[in-house]
């Protein structure tokens, strides 16, 4: 067994969004199956601290570690696959390296020296990354560089890198995930753009072990042979990475390329064991997974610039694929934009044709007049609804609203002047708010809920207490509670270190529950989300109820 921890850092060459994070989660999973204690972690090049000061539409979801931290949406990946939790130290960015230097700068650690780019801020990155590895017990620790090589941005990251190796050469690897494309005149696949990525990565002084070829199809042996020749690799190391039919799938196709015994082989480890057999069970599961359940989300980051809605709830459409496959079912997903609603209710109709409705997390008061409409719908329509963190607070509106006859009943962040705050702020975070203290500053990470015996999602669940994900600074209004049980809002959930409301159901519907955490950051591919699954269940019934 290795005292020391071994490091693969994983670039991309050409362009980005070739999967570089599935990629890394993927060579995680197989080296985790050969026996290993192994981690990842991402390293962003934005001057950001953290991910949660960035509109979804500008870098995708904000995944929240059970610590608190509000991080890339890689972090989610890597928990999927491996099936563990990780921890703040597992994210890492220019702004939190640059802070911390400044910091210790200001406490006189440099000892009169001058602080200077070189090489204090990639030592900062170096102890970031042996820290990271450190307390997670690593065998193997793989940190992803984000952006692409060439890039003025991750220089200092890519220079880090380079002096792990030059420190200790056997205990660090490169891995480059590069793009072959096939243009559509040519019909033919071009491995130049590889060729200059290399040399750019050259060109820091790193020579990669490993290519990753992305491409449409896989590599056949001239190509492998050319990027070889051209640069200065072995040909067992230039890897076929084509586009496959899931994302869960790509594990497979590298342990076909045999990466993982290359890796080992590489850092002069052997194979513990080999074991990918729940891996390739859920593999299958998915291509025979063909009955499909439709199920709509309501949300407002349609596509703008790089990031697309998927992006945008990533960790929700992964926790519903999760529970769909366990169920062996497909799910079709359709994206409702909530605005439509408030500009024509009559679509609000069209809500009858699916199985099932989620509303994810939000901010701000663009569309919730209309996701309000959709949801007094579908619990009028007994259609199955399932509220995450803005999707609780916004059904609780509704019903206050409308059941409670509460008229004008809010939530503070849309109408600070309400009559009736059935979703209030709480009162640290009003303080934090008055001083612009914004940045990592919400209800974040995990807290405990306690579940009343007998409700919906203590069944769910199947246990009495939990911890889940957070990420909010409103909350459920406790002097509205007794009216809104009393009407038939169950509080099936607290969190009983401040008696907060965490979950909420109606008894009287096939399916209503709204949840004030995030349970898509607690799904994984091997275990999904039990609120997911009940939640599923209730669709499947739905579908099969409107058949007959
Ligand atoms: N905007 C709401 C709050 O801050 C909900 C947040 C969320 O959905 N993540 O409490």
């Amino acid at each position: 067994m290795p005292n020391s921890p071994r490091y693969i850092f994983v670039m991309g060459g050409v362009l980005s969004g070739l999967g570089k994070g599935i990629a890394v989660s993927s060579i995680a999973r197989l080296l985790q199956g050969a026996g290993y204690r192994v981690s990842a972690m991402k390293v962003d090049p934005y001057v950001n601290v953290d991910a949660g000061t960035m509109n979804p539409t500008e870098h995708g979801e904000v995944f929240v570690t059970k610590d608190g931290l509000e991080t890339d949406q890689d972090i989610g990946n890597y928990e999927r696959y491996l099936n563990v939790e990780l921890t703040k130290d597992s994210y890492m960015t220019t702004g939190q390296v640059y802070l911390s230097v400044i910091r210790r700068e200001r406490n006189l650690e440099y000892h009169g020296k001058s602080v200077q780019v070189v090489p204090h801020i990639p030592e900062e990155v170096i102890r970031r990354i042996k820290y990271a590895a450190k307390v997670n017990h690593s065998d193997i620790m793989i940190v992803e560089i984000g952006g692409t090589v060439g890039e003025y941005e991750n220089l200092l990251f890519l220079e880090a890198a380079r002096m792990m190796h030059l420190q200790d050469p056997a205990s660090v690897q490169f891995i480059l995930v590069s793009y072959l494309p096939i243009p559509h005149v040519l019909g033919e696949m071009k491995t130049k753009p590889t060729q200059h990525a290399v040399r750019a990565l050259n060109s820091a002084g790193i020579q990669p072990d490993f290519v990753l070829c992305r491409a449409e199809r896989p590599l056949d042996a001239p190509r492998k042979e050319r990027i070889s020749v051209f640069c200065n690799m072995h040909r067992d190391d230039i890897i076929s990475a084509e586009d496959a039919p899931s994302v869960y799938d790509v594990p497979i196709n590298f342990e076909k390329e045999g990466l993982g015994s290359k890796i080992l082989a590489k850092f002069g480890m052997k194979e513990r064991t080999r074991d990918l057999t729940e891996w390739r069970r859920l593999v299958t599961k998915i291509h025979k997974s063909k009955r499909t359940v439709s199920i709509g989300i309501i949300g407002k980051y349609f596509a703008t610039g790089e990031f697309t809605l998927a992006d945008s709830y990533l960790s929700v459409i992964e926790s519903i694929k999760h529970a769909c496959w366990s169920l062996g079912m497909q799910p079709k997903l359709t994206w409702l934009d909530a605005e439509e609603y408030e500009k024509h209710p009559s679509s609000l109709k069209k809500l009858s044709a699916f199985d099932g409705i989620i509303v994810p997390g939000g901010f701000g008061a663009r569309g919730v007049e209309g996701k309000m409409a959709a949801i007094e719908y579908v619990r009028t329509h007994a259609i199955p609804y399932f509220g995450l963190c803005y999707g609780l607070q916004l059904a609780v509106i509704e019903f206050a609203r409308h059941v409670l006859k509460l008229k004008d009943a809010n939530t503070t962040e849309n109408d600070p002047k309400t009559p009736f705050p059935v979703i209030d702020m709480m009162p640290d975070q009003r303080e934090k708010l008055d001083h612009h203290d914004f940045g990592g500053t919400m209800r974040l990470g995990e807290y405990r809920c306690r579940l009343v015996n007998g409700s919906r999602a203590q069944v769910a669940y199947g246990t009495r207490q939990v911890k889940e994900r957070h990420r909010h600074r409103y909350e459920v209004n406790n002097s509205f509670r007794a009216k809104l049980e009393h009407r038939g809002l169950m509080v099936s959930g607290v969190n009983p270190d401040r008696n907060l409301v965490e979950i909420m159901e109606l008894q009287k519907h096939p399916f209503f529950m709204g949840v004030q955490f995030h349970p898509e950051f607690k799904s994984y591919p091997l275990d999904p989300h039990p609120l997911f699954v009940a939640f599923i269940k209730a669709c499947i019934k739905k579908k099969s109820l409107r058949k007959t």
